[in-house]
């Protein structure tokens, strides 16, 4: 980093020591290069100036200039707010500050010309502007922004001390009006001319004084092109590195055990979907390179059946197996599938859950040691540090989003070398997300599902019409259907829930009485060996309807359920109705998911509601999630700072996004140790990206 750029913040002109120490806190801004990066969240045109006259309570941000009046403070302490007004030649408008009145008092003038900028409102029949930008129009540095104007997040305790955006406009503008002001292109000439991107120091200035909009999404394109390159090159630095490190166990054989289950035990023909990624998987462990693949296929596209033939290939070569379930119910169902599957073949398979006996778990044990298990099933009781393998060649990890990196890597370590991992997710994860989060991971896509489906029919009800839907629940159970209900689980309010539950529950068994009806209840709170009976008698098809928490959610495969309830559905996220909806439409039936709902509902939930009616795709529905919640709320990325991006928009930037990692891709196989000349600029800011793992730190 140049010296300019690392100057320590309180050097700028204007900030000094005491507002350095909260800008330091407060948005992490220590050096003239960290309050370069800190970009503006918007622009905004306030090239039109309206007038007072023409203000509408609908109108989105808007500017009018006029003299400021009548500054006093209103209401008692508590519910104190401080009132202006503002007039021009057709009006007056009142200005009204409920924060900050020490300060907003100090620095504006009664009688004097302002720009005000912001949202109208209505207010007692009156048009008001809460907290509005206050400019003074004579202001050289306003008035040279005046056309697009770059708006900076600040905190609170920043704008109480009189820091606003305005102020840091000003900052920025200082900063980068110095003779000083150099930035290091880190980018080669040769992706600069490739991909037509601004030089480093352009972009930087433009990001945040842009002349107009076109060079602004230039500016904006060049630096996400920037930054999501860097984050790229790790992670596939990390793919390299281990495909170095280590070597795979090489599956050569692929013999009599897997063709023998491919033509003679396989229930149904495999999508080509299927086929596709089963190639895909033979293609690496034939290579004997480790493979770290991750397989996303929405609900029902038929994963297990690809785990299955995948560990075959693995015992087909002397190796044993496993795979990991996040439930104990979904452990349990994939036990019973692939037993049933593989009665007629010489492959031994067990079970291990938390609740399998002591005595049952030595035997287990016993028999992976002495290499007799081919395939161990199971939940975390897997990765207990009991359990060893003689020789573990595969393992799926089945539904991914329940497990952490940590327990993958415990995976691993199960052995004297990496075995082959297949991660299995029925969350699909927009393409940006994969790239970032898995970006390490190579991946497969399992997007068709098995012939013969009839795609999920999805309707939204309110309470209001629930007997119409108990008279349809009656009508599918007479065709010999079964339904499930389910209602939400919301941690903070659990014991809630779980009356809703109950009392669901009991008014379900009043509307359909035994002995004509049977109804199952299933959640948390039951001990595993009643769930497993309550589970069984539905799937074994003895009752009717099944009243669940979400504890049904993940995996569970009753081909003869045509009907899913979900109560309260405006509380579930999307991935989970997506999820829960996955749970029927897996027999020949048309299949059904009833959404109940209040008639009151956030915006937000109406968008659920919403896109779930309107698509059965979890690939859509997961792209409609992340622009719904951001990338930090999904399951899984809360914890991985590699997010924490500083002008990527993962919701947004697909296409930047994927140009970037195939030009980070052809970098590590043309140059991976970026020895060529053109490639300088690159290697030095990789050297330091690897170090500080923060972009925006760099220059
Ligand atoms: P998921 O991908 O959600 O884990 P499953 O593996 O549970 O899906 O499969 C869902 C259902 O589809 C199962 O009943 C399975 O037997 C069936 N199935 C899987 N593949 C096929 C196929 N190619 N043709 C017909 N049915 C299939
Ligand atoms: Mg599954």
């Amino acid at each position: 980093m140049n010296a300019y750029l690392s100057t320590p913040i309180e050097y700028l002109k204007g900030i000094g020591p005491a507002k350095a120490e909260l800008l330091k806190k407060e948005i992490q801004v220590f050096t003239f290069n960290d309050l370069l990066f800190h970009f503006p969240y918007r622009h905004i045109d306030r090239s039109k100036v309206y007038k007072i006259r023409d203000l509408r309570p609908d109108m989105p941000y808007v500017q009018v200039k006029g003299v400021l009046s009548n500054l006093r403070t209103l209401g008692t302490k508590g519910g104190q707010r401080l009132v202006a007004e503002l007039r021009d030649d057709t009006g007056v408008l009142e200005l009204v500050w409920f924060q900050g009145h020490k300060w907003i008092k100090e620095s504006l003038k009664s009688n004097q010309v302002y720009l005000v900028f912001g949202k109208p409102n209505e207010f007692n029949g009156t048009i008001n502007i809460v907290h509005p930008n206050m400019d003074d129009p004579e202001d050289a540095a306003i008035k040279k922004y005046l056309h697009i104007m770059p708006m900076y997040n600040c905190t609170e305790k920043m704008k109480a001390r009189g820091i606003d955006s305005k102020t840091i406009m000003k900052w920025i503008n200082t900063l980068i009006l110095n003779p000083q002001f150099e930035v290091t292109e880190c980018l080669s000439m040769e992706l600069l001319l490739e991909h037509k991107l601004m030089n480093r120091k352009a972009a930087l200035q433009t990001v945040h004084f842009p002349t107009n909009l076109e060079q602004l999404a230039q500016a904006e394109f060049r630096l996400k092109f920037e930054e999501f390159f860097f984050i790229q090159l790790k992670l596939l630095r990390y793919k390299v590195k281990r495909h170095q490190l280590f070597n795979g166990i090489k599956l050569e054989k692929i013999g009599d055990l897997f063709q023998n289950f491919y033509h003679h035990h396989l229930p149904f023909e495999l999508t080509n979907a299927q086929k596709r990624v089963i190639k895909e998987v033979r293609v690496d462990v034939k290579k004997g390179i480790q493979m770290n693949r991750l397989v996303q296929g929405d609900v029902g596209s038929g994963k297990t059946v690809v785990a299955l033939m995948c560990m075959l290939m693995a015992i087909e070569n002397g190796y044993q197996t496993c795979m990991m379930a996040p439930t104990e119910i979904l452990a349990t169902q994939h036990f019973q599938t692939i037993s049933e599957l593989l009665k007629e073949l010489p492959v031994t398979v067990k079970l291990l859950t938390g609740s399998t006996p002591i005595k049952e778990k030595r035997v287990v044990y016993e028999m992976l040691e002495n290499g007799e298990l081919n395939i161990l099933i199971g939940t975390h009781a897997l990765i207990e540090t009991k359990v060893s393998f003689k020789n573990l060649g595969m393992a799926i990890v089945d539904e991914q989003h329940r497990f952490g990196v940590e327990q993958r890597a415990k995976l691993w370590q199960k052995n004297k070398y990496p075995p082959h991992v297949l991660v299995m997710t029925a969350t699909p994860i927009p393409r940006t997300l994969a790239m970032t989060l898995y970006g390490d991971l190579d991946t497969s896509i399992i997007d068709e599902l098995p012939a013969g489906r009839k795609p999920i029919q999805t309707l939204l009800r309110y309470d209001g019409s629930r007997l119409a839907v108990f008279g349809f629940i009656r009508n599918e159970i007479k065709k010999g259907r079964q339904i499930y209900i389910v209602y939400p689980l919301i941690e903070e309010s659990e014991k809630m829930d779980y009356k809703n539950l109950v009392e669901g529950y009991e008014s379900i068994c009043r509307e359909f009485p035994e002995p004509n009806y049977q109804v199952s209840i299933l959640h948390g709170r039951l001990k595993p060996k009643e769930k497993e009976h309550e589970m069984g008698r539905f799937i074994r098809g003895e009752t009717n309807i099944m009243v669940a928490t979400t504890v049904i959610e993940v995996g569970v495969n009753v081909p003869n359920a045509s009907v899913m309830i979900i109560e309260s559905a405006q509380k579930f996220g999307l991935s989970q109705l997506h999820q829960l909806r996955g749970r029927v439409g897996r027999g020949a039936d048309q299949s059904y998911c009833i959404l109940m709902s209040d008639v009151k509902q956030s915006a937000e939930a109406k968008t659920r509601l919403k896109t779930m009616v309107e698509t059965n795709d979890g690939f859509k529905i997961a792209e409609a999630d992340l622009k719904l919640r951001g990338p930090g709320e999904l399951e899984g990325t809360a914890q991985s700072g590699i997010l924490d991006l500083k002008i990527g928009d993962l919701s947004k930037d697909t296409q930047i996004l994927s140009l970037a990692r195939n030009a980070a891709q052809l970098l590590l196989e043309t140059d991976p140790e970026m020895k060529l000349d053109v490639n300088k600029p690159l290697a030095q800011f990789d050297a330091i990206y690897r170090k500080t793992a923060k972009w925006g730190r760099i220059s």
